[in-house]
């Protein structure tokens, strides 16, 4: 539709616009710092943001959600948006993780290397590249740490982890202060590069900021600032042994890169005290530049029967769960692309949803709603028998003369897109058909083969059933039917017979045996991580079932990642791992409508 969700972060840019960024900004520190010159030159009229992802597991479809909400206010304001890796706990961070990250935000169709066009369409400012990494940052972090001890305004403290935790209190109860608040700041300085020279073992000292133990909100109670781990960092290898927190070094990053919003979820509400607390205070020492950032919180989006906490998606590969990150069931991005849903529908699913202050849950059938809108318009249709049985024509011979005669046929590739061009395929005397279009005895309103009934080949001809033949356990090994001479689809008097029942068929002499993967939700329950019960149980059991079925012969060419419309059974992607042409294998990605929870 063209109607915009509701956003209230476009009210609060439009407001900013308007009233101008003033004055214009420019990076503080020294010029050695990889942040004084990091975003380029500045803009004051173009609002900054970032997707700032920690690089610790896969992106997710609640990253979606930050990616394109912040990528796209930058594009349809004319603004920049970054992409900065928030890499300041080396413990979980990975190089692994960082590539991933950045392949599937560009898979998503945003760009970080190029300013984006503004909203009506023009070419933005000259080509930058909008890719920082918060550990760049480590030099300026650790002077702030230091301008804030000089200040009284942060104190080393050598209480036990236990002790502060115990002294933190907690929403009824005030904080008790620290037996180390109130070390003058010469004392502080010494220890704190201590801490920095490696004097001291791991956890045996935080760096903590001097607030208020009594403050209502706990966020403010003392927050810890920098911490002792011996780790080997993925950008600074063993430069360090003290890293700065997240809350710590976070505002520090925005403003460093002068984002002008900064956009988070709901759950950093609480911390934006100590986020407008820190960047104040360093503005005044001259550590940052004004104006500064400022903080909005949106809430999360979750997506139904699956799960969107890394913690969790790891567990499950880990366990063995799923065949790994890119499993077709799985949330993230790399299984979502693997199971074929297109960037096109994850992003109109993500923009439908707007921002808000309250979490947003998905429904799947939305998401699948936007991909059947995507492919609809441009996959390329295709038979394809699922479940197949034999299908014998009796009378092939005698109307085609020959047992080897092969009787050409073809439909559009794309019933509306006439350049997609012809599909060709042909009949023999043995076909294979879906078991379900054949009843020895029909039920009421089928309109398929059963004994007497006659139905249409699609793009083929009207057949008529005579019977089946079984095995000695009764099962069906195949139907049988006659040709009825001169229907022929696409020949004068095809209509002539009326038939109700259209089924869909590959010739037994030239379809294509393949895999077929067909995928169903990963849990049974909406919202799996909700309860009291553990995720672990929730798990669909047939979430994935693997079928050997036939292809028609247009198929033979299809690369990996390709998607198609199956004819009555929806649409499928050619695996992009494991399909080849000589061993091919399809994920089903949806239906053609939703049968799902009804
Ligand atoms: P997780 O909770 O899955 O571990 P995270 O928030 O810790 O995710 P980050 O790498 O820090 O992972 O996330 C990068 C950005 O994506 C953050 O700004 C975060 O707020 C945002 N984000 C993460 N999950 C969601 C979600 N479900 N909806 C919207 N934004 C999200
Ligand atoms: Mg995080
Ligand atoms: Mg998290």
């Amino acid at each position: 539709g063209t109607v915009k969700p509701s956003n209230f972060l476009r009210a609060i840019i439009e407001r900013d616009l308007e009233q101008g960024f003033q004055p214009a900004r420019h990076f503080a520190g020294s010029p050695g710092d990889a942040a004084h010159h990091a975003a380029g030159p500045l803009d004051p009229a173009k609002i900054r943001t970032r997707f700032p992802p920690e690089p610790n597991g896969y992106l997710h479809i609640g990253h979606a959600k930050s990616i394109c909400l912040n990528f796209g206010l930058a594009r349809d304001y004319g603004g920049i948006c970054h992409l900065r890796f928030d890499d300041t706990n080396p413990e979980k961070e990975e190089q692994e993780y960082v590539d991933a990250i950045k392949e599937m935000v560009a898979w998503l169709g945003w760009n970080w290397e190029s300013a984006a066009p503004s909203a009506d369409g023009s070419a933005g400012g000259a080509t930058a590249n909008h890719l920082f990494y918060a550990s760049d940052y480590f030099d300026l972090m650790y002077r702030s740490a230091e301008y804030l001890v000089t200040q009284g305004l942060a104190y080393v403290d050598e209480q036990t982890p236990d002790e502060m935790r115990a002294n933190r209190g907690d929403f009824s109860t005030p904080g008790k202060n620290s037996p180390f608040r109130d070390r003058s700041p010469d004392e502080n300085l010494a220890r704190l590069r201590e801490m920095r020279d490696g004097q001291h073992p791991d956890g045996a000292m935080v760096l903590r900021a001097k607030i208020d133990m009594a403050s209502p909100n706990i966020n403010l109670r003392d927050p810890a600032l920098y911490r002792i781990r011996r780790a080997t960092h993925h950008n600074t290898g063993d430069q360090w042994c003290i890293y700065p927190m997240y809350t710590f070094a976070h505002p520090i990053e925005d403003a460093l890169e002068c984002i002008t919003h900064s956009i988070c979820t709901l759950e950093f509400e609480d911390q934006r005290p100590f986020y407008d607390w820190l960047v104040e205070h360093l503005a005044q020492g001259g550590l940052l530049a004004r104006p500064l950032p400022h903080q909005y919180e949106f809430g999360r989006l979750n997506l139904t029967y699956v799960v969107t906490s890394k913690r969790k998606l790891r567990q499950l590969v880990e366990d063995g769960h799923v065949s790994g990150w890119d499993d077709p069931r799985m949330p993230t991005l790399v299984g979502m692309r693997r199971r074929g849903y297109t960037p096109e529908s994850i992003r109109a699913m993500v923009e439908s949803t707007g921002a808000s202050k309250t979490t947003a849950w998905i429904e799947y059938s939305v998401l699948d709603g936007y991909l059947r809108a995507d492919l609809e318009g441009k996959a390329a249709r295709a038979m394809a028998v699922l479940d197949p049985v034999r299908l014998k024509l009796e009378n092939y011979a005698e109307i085609f003369g020959s047992l080897d005669h092969r009787e050409p046929c073809q439909a559009p590739a794309h019933p509306h897109v006439p350049e997609l061009g012809t599909r060709q395929f042909s009949l023999g005397p043995e076909l294979w058909i879906e078991r379900e279009d054949f009843l020895e005895v029909p039920t009421k309103g089928y309109h398929r083969l059963y004994p007497g009934n006659k139905a249409r080949l699609k793009y083929g001809y009207i057949i008529e059933c005579t019977g089946c033949e079984k095995d000695a356990d009764g099962r069906i090994t195949a139907v049988l039917a006659k040709l009825v001479p001169d229907t022929k689809s696409g020949t004068p008097g095809a209509d002539a017979v009326k038939v109700k029942g259209v089924i869909t068929w590959v010739g037994s002499h030239e379809g294509i045996a393949t895999e077929l993967r067909l995928y169903d939700r990963l849990f049974t329950e909406a919202q799996p991580d909700a309860g009291e019960r553990n995720f672990l149980d929730l798990l669909n059991p047939d979430a994935k079932r693997v079928v050997q079925g036939y292809l028609e012969p247009s198929l033979a060419q299809a690369q990996p990642d390709q998607k198609f419309q199956f004819e009555r059974h929806g649409y499928f992607v050619a695996d992009r791992v494991d399909h080849r042409s000589d061993q091919p294998v399809f994920n089903k990605i949806t239906g053609l409508r939703d049968s799902f929870a009804k």
